[in-house]
């Protein structure tokens, strides 16, 4: 691993069995987030495999690949506070959970937030007076996390840390792990250690992807090493069954364009499980959503798209370079792909920790979408699939002047000063 900076994991990660079978193998794709200053830096982005399993035994969809977590989590760039709308996403998970667990809580319980980023979750705790720590593994993320005066100690979430926290800290009432539940190989070591600090009548909240939704809203860009596991409810259950404790609500959430909100306690707590964990058993089992062959169509339609992309292109912008829009960590994913490796001239984003620096796709240069007029005879592929919308919106000066946009999630589509009131509208 010292070497290649990775390995391939060879069991499930939820039930250990060795029964993998292969589903895809994706282009191969650099770490979304590592944006360098120099142009001679690329030459240390590495370009990694990709491959989806699912598991014969409990039916758990997983990458392969394990990056070595101290390359994958050095100069990470995202930040959570940035998005407005995640900040909003926050506050209103803190108001809910506080009220559906009146009962259990007093002043001054402890919340964990387990990959706690800039501390923007456990900052809307600390204002509804609870005690709070996080512990992440991106240094950078973590000074900016303690200056805001959120307690957050730096690495990885592992056996090391939980004996410091307990220590320190005691047992938390609540436990969060808001998109980082897939970010593990090591999903045993982190189920023990959400056990061993949860208080004995607490709950353990994570979010994650769903399978479900990735499925049906075929959503590629959610595909990168750091989401290693892409979970449904039958594979969750089983995984806290087998791990003794058990899974009592699922909730959904809009925010990622497919998310899911898991409440669990420990096996002998009074919570008892809610009706939507069988709701979405029985979706999954309807749906066939963990099945071969729902797996294999669903990359046989990405692989349409890609030939649909090609040909739009190919039809309307005959030997022209292409713009990505959005630095976002679904770009390498979906630009390659997609087919766009080494077509990509410039991608436009204004984040102030991207802007002006090289991206590890292929090595061009990130511009402000102040530079956007620049580029009005070239397409541009929107990679940031979730914000499409927004990006348009803001853009609609350009495009009646005659620019272009195309998307390629839900569907490829151009857009252009035909059709994009429409579009927004909708
Ligand atoms: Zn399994």
């Amino acid at each position: 691993m010292k070497d290649k900076k990775f390995f391939q994991s060879k069991h499930c990660r939820l039930c250990h069995s060795r029964e993998l079978y292969k589903i895809h193998d994706f282009e191969k794709i650099p770490v979304g987030e590592k944006y360098f200053v120099n142009k001679k830096f690329y030459k240390n982005i590495i370009q990694f495999p990709m491959t989806l399993y699912r598991c014969s035994s409990c039916y758990n969809i997983q990458i392969s690949e394990v990056i070595e977590p101290s390359y994958l989590w050095s100069n990470y760039t995202y930040l959570s506070g940035q998005t407005k709308s995640i900040d909003n996403h926050f506050l209103e998970f803190v108001n809910n959970l506080t009220y559906k667990y009146k009962s259990i809580i007093k002043k001054d319980d402890l919340v964990l937030d387990i990959g706690s980023n800039d501390g923007s979750l456990l900052k809307h705790f600390k204002n509804n007076n609870f005690n709070v720590v996080g512990v992440d593994p991106a240094l950078n993320i973590v000074k900016i996390a303690n200056k805001n005066r959120i307690k957050t100690l730096h690495g990885l979430f592992d056996k090391k840390i939980a004996i410091k926290i307990n220590e320190n800290f005691g047992k938390a009432k609540f436990i969060t792990a808001f998109n980082v539940f897939a970010h593990t190989n090591e999903m045993k070591n982190f189920i023990v250690n959400v056990k061993k600090l949860l208080h004995h009548e607490g709950v353990f909240i994570f979010e994650v992807q769903y399978l479900g939704d990735i499925i049906k809203n075929k959503i590629l860009g959610t595909f990168f090493h750091e989401h290693m596991c892409h979970y449904s409810i039958t594979s969750l259950k089983n995984f806290f069954k087998i791990n003794k404790m058990k899974l009592i609500d699922i909730e959904r959430v809009n925010i990622q364009k497919g998310s899911i909100i898991g409440y669990v306690s420990h096996i002998n707590s009074s919570f008892k499980e809610l009706s939507s964990v069988n709701s979405f058993i029985k979706y999954e089992k309807n749906k066939k959503i963990y099945h071969k062959k729902t797996l294999f169509n669903f990359f046989r339609d990405i692989n349409k798209n890609k030939i649909k992309l090609n040909n739009l292109l190919e039809k309307n912008f005959v030997n022209k370079p292409i713009i990505g829009y959005g630095a976002a960590r679904s770009g390498p994913t979906l630009a390659y792909n997609f087919g766009l490796r080494n077509k990509i001239k410039y991608i436009i984003d204004d984040h102030f920790m991207k802007t002006n620096k090289y991206s590890p796709l292929d090595c061009v240069k990130v511009l402000s979408s102040r530079k956007i007029n620049k580029f009005i005879d070239l397409p541009i592929v929107i990679l940031a699939y979730l914000h499409s919308k927004k990006i348009i919106k803001m853009h609609q000066k350009f495009i009646s002047k005659g620019g272009t946009f195309i998307l390629l999630h839900p569907k490829i589509k151009l857009i252009n000063y035909k059709n994009y009131y429409s579009f927004i509208k909708k």
